[in-house]
């Protein structure tokens, strides 16, 4: 078992001290979390949901497979409130800001964002009217798979044995680990998001119009969509790890007089390391089941990480209507560790190709203005499910 800080645990194991046991434990309170324990809660499970709230930057953005999933969920309504309807992409170059294709979303067709801080209010809020959900605010520091029980231990020393532990910690967690049986750090991302969150007023008008602009440039690119009823614009820079050195943002910015706003150095922009795709061939293993990116590592290309994760948890709600809940739980993790994998394969894809360095990002760029809006859609519309 290893942990976040790579420290042995055999040195700086908690005194262990009150014992919790419930039915099922679920680990992580970030969308993952609150979407399986609203699922399980809905079918009358009594849930036990722990773990450390997320940070919560940004937005996030929502296309039709996600918003189906929501609905199955009973969110559909109270996130699209929050949300900004999103009526297309714009696809221009980096460097230039010369347009290269753009795809108009049908408007029968829900696509929109949504800051995160919204998204956990509503699930928080959802979760919060099921009285057999129960909340605890603490760090675990190890997982541990029995034969008759799965077993949390906090780092204050709470003991959490449970029937049936959901592992919802994100990307290579503790869950993960326990599950997978892998000991060892992985290696830090060779490539990163620098997000930030900005008010519309300070940018030009480009970034406020209600789409996602993303602008291709030379081993990076960068994506924007207003938020908060456009009182806000988020913005992701993706780029390698190496290029992310003191003055990044004039190196980056500079040339585009659009960008040239973001070389102010009051703008605060969070380095998030973007693990390389994966799908877990297995999720789930005695009693523990693994879903949201603490099963599927989701690189943030499509914007499909946390649509897929509700799409786990409505798939869980519709089993648990028919089943008992180890077979809910099992046919879950069978049939979404799968159906997954297309997605997570095109989202891996689409950031190969927007990470394009040289010359072969300048082909890039042509291929894109020449194919037009026709070959983007088809590339997308798989993605988006939206006529499923
Ligand atoms: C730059 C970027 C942009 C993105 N854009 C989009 C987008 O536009 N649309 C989209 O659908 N998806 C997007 N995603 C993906 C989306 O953010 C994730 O898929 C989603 O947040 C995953 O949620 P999760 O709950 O599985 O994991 P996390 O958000 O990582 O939550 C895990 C939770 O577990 C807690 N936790 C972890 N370990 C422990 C522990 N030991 N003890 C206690 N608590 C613990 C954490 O504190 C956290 O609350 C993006 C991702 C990135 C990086």
């Amino acid at each position: 078992m290893w942990r976040q800080d790579n420290t042995a645990l055999t040195k700086d194991l908690p005194v262990m001290t009150n014992t919790v046991t419930s039915p099922i434990v679920v680990l992580g309170r970030g969308i993952a979390g609150l979407s399986a324990a609203i699922a399980l809660g809905s079918a009358g499970y009594p849930v036990h949901l722990i773990g450390r709230p997320p940070a919560t930057p940004g937005g996030l953005q929502l296309s039709p497979n996600g918003f189906r999933a929501l609905s199955s969920l009973g969110l559909d309504k109270a996130i699209l409130d929050k949300a900004d309807r999103l009526n297309a992409v714009v696809i221009k170059a980096l460097s230039t800001n010369r347009h290269l294709t753009e795809i108009i979303h049908d408007p029968k067709h829900l696509h929109a964002a949504v800051s995160r801080q919204d998204v956990m209010d509503c699930l928080v809020a959802k979760a919060e009217t099921l009285s057999c959900i129960r909340f605890t605010d603490t760090e675990i520091h190890t997982v541990q798979l029995g034969t008759e029980k799965a077993t949390l231990v906090s780092v204050d020393g709470d003991i959490f044995s449970a029937d049936e532990v959901i592992g919802a910690d994100g990307p290579k967690g503790l869950a993960c680990a326990a599950l997978t049986g892998q000991n060892s750090m992985p290696p830090q991302p060779a490539y990163r998001a620098m997000r930030a969150e900005i008010e519309a007023a300070k940018l030009p008008t480009a970034f406020r119009r209600p789409l996602t602009l993303l602008m291709l440039g030379d081993g990076c690119h960068m994506v924007s969509y207003p938020i908060k009823g456009g009182s806000h614009i988020n913005l992701v820079f993706c780029t390698s790890a190496d290029k992310v050195t003191i003055g990044w943002q004039q190196r980056c910015f500079s040339l585009n007089p659009l960008l040239s706003n973001l070389t102010d150095p009051a703008i605060s922009w969070a380095n998030t390391p973007l693990y390389p795709a994966e799908v877990l061939p297995v999720w789930r293993r005695a009693h523990l089941t693994l879903l949201g990116d603490s099963a599927h590592v989701m690189p943030p290309h499509l914007a499909q990480g946390a649509g897929q994760t509700f799409v786990d948890a409505a798939c869980l709600k519709v089993l648990l209507a028919e089943k008992p809940l180890a077979q809910a739980l099992d046919q879950m993790a069978a049939t979404r560790s799968i159906e997954v994998q297309a997605i997570t394969k095109k989202a891996a894809a689409s950031g190969q190709i927007m990470r394009l360095g040289g010359i072969a990002s300048q082909a890039r760029n042509i291929f894109i203005d020449i194919a037009g809006p026709h070959f983007m859609n088809s590339w997308l519309d798989e993605v988006w499910q939206a006529e499923n």
